[in-house]
């Protein structure tokens, strides 16, 4: 025993960040490389911009990264020279799923050091590094350019889906996949021959899709568990919205607005959402249409997943959005550039419907307009909804002040037009019942919660529920002995 060391460099007394290290005789990985939005938001935002080409000594600096050698790019060390070895430090990176808070700076990784992704989450990750223009180091964990010589590469990275054994030195990591707001959303079991250690991602038990999360929790109890890593975004929060309950409420707030614009904003990357939303959508005999971005995703995924069901965008109920160009313009050919240029040709070539602002007020009952992010609010205008259209609030709550601003900044565009607000959501993540009972079940020597603003909630929960597993809080970059 005590070969076995667990180190929680983000993630740990906060929601996200995750970048956690595991640390055998011969092997070091880390289990997420994800963005600590948290710790971001104290120095950078609105006028703070953070200069390239000493990103990672500002970042190191500010500890929005760990300062640990061996693990970053080279090109973008600078000063950090002292950081600079020879070999990688770190073997490998297992990321659990596609949100930037568990993947983003995967993107400041060392090009050497291998991603393990799930497949699903793989394509993900590209189709939003597709869409993206302007492409900075953070937005690079598939792509990535090396800023000294200019040279644009695919990273080495290893898909998985259920079940597969990724044998990185002495560990075996079994990927097992678990119900969450993304697609191909996994947690993992390390089998050592010190130890094993069990990692959750993110979950839930109350999705579409719960039967993946018990198979987790069934898979995982029957190892002996030392250590489970298990994150409590909601461990104060006893409350269950199902994802039915979310299209219920959409089709009553639909069934209400009859003849009037619906918009709704939902996660980029949520299936099960947008699922739910083709589902109201095609009850109410509306039509679903999408930003291009999220046109793009969906499109993506129909054409290259394979074990996840995935609409077409032929489809009768969907059609994409002619936003229009910065000149004003429609025409794909001639009025849109880079990836939006390719993508509308393509959609056009294939008989793909594309709506523009015009057609969408003029027949605003028989449409919902979905969004991925606020950006496109100011579409708004072009489509004139008339006083008592609702707003479709079906993107995660917000988790910080920055969200909450934003919030604001979406009702204010609703008054605009006197839009109607309604929120229409069911969590990503477990809630405290569901935690508790995983634990419980999966019965592990000792718990380290992570992805929590209430770490010490667990012990007291625990106690109450007589389980005896041991509650260890990490404290950022401490040792943790197995
Ligand atoms: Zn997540």
């Amino acid at each position: 025993m005590g070969l076995v060391s667990v180190r929680v460099y983000g993630g740990a007394g906060e929601i996200g960040g995750n970048k956690i290290l595991i640390n055998t005789k011969e092997t070091k990985i880390f289990l997420d490389f994800g963005t600590s939005f948290t710790r971001k938001r104290r120095f950078y935002g609105g006028f703070i911009k953070v200069k390239r080409f000493r990103i990672l000594e500002e970042y190191a600096l500010t500890g929005i990264l760990p300062e640990l050698p061996g693990i970053y790019r080279e090109d973008l060390l600078g000063n950090l020279t002292h950081m600079n070895t020879n070999e990688p430090l770190v073997d490998a990176c297992i990321i659990t799923h596609a949100h930037l808070d568990h993947c983003g700076h995967a993107s400041f990784l060392r090009s050497d050091i291998k991603l393990y992704v799930g497949a699903t989450a793989a394509i993900l990750l590209e189709a939003r590094e597709d869409t993206k223009m302007g492409k900075e180091p953070e937005d690079q964990i598939v792509q990535m350019k090396d800023y000294r010589d200019g040279r644009v590469f695919k990273r080495q990275m290893d898909t998985f889906s259920t079940g597969k054994q990724l044998k990185i030195g002495d560990v075996n990591a079994v990927p097992i996949h678990v119900d969450h707001s993304t697609p191909s959303s996994y947690g993992l079991v390390l089998e050592m021959d010190e130890a094993r250690i069990a990692y959750t991602g993110d979950f839930r038990l109350h999705g579409p899709m719960r039967k993946m999360t018990e198979d987790f929790i069934e898979r995982t109890s029957r190892e002996d568990v030392d250590s489970l890593i298990i994150e409590g975004t909601r461990i104060n929060d006893p409350l269950i919205h199902s994802e039915e309950s979310v299209m219920l409420s959409m089709i009553s707030s639909l069934r209400d607005a009859q003849g009037k614009a619906a918009v709704a904003l939902i996660g980029p990357l949520d299936f099960d959402r947008l699922r739910s939303l083709m589902s109201a959508a095609e009850h109410m005999g509306r039509e679903l249409v999408l930003s291009p971005k999220l046109a793009y995703v969906v499109d993506r995924l129909a054409k290259r997943a394979t074990n996840i069901q995935v609409p077409e965008l032929r489809s009768k109920v969907l059609s994409v959005y002619l936003e229009p160009s910065g000149s004003g313009g429609y025409k794909p050919k001639k009025d849109y550039r880079g990836w939006l240029r390719k993508f509308l040709c393509e959609c056009q070539d294939i008989g793909v419907r594309l709506i523009t602002p015009e057609s969408l007020a003029k027949q605003m009952g028989k449409y919902i307009f979905t969004l991925c992010q606020t950006e496109d609010l100011p579409e708004l205008i072009s489509i004139k909804p008339e006083p008592g259209s609702i707003f479709l609030f079906s993107s995660s709550e917000p988790h910080n002040e920055e969200q909450e601003i934003e919030r604001e900044r979406v009702i204010n565009w609703l008054e605009l037009f006197n839009m109607r607000p309604v929120y229409a959501h069911a969590s990503g993540h477990a809630s405290q019942g569901e935690v508790i009972s995983t634990i419980e079940k999966i019965s592990p020597r000792t718990i380290i919660p992570v992805h929590t603003e209430y770490p010490e909630m667990f012990r007291k929960l625990l106690e109450r529920h007589g389980i005896k597993s041991k509650v260890i809080e990490p404290a950022t970059s401490q040792e943790i002995v197995i």
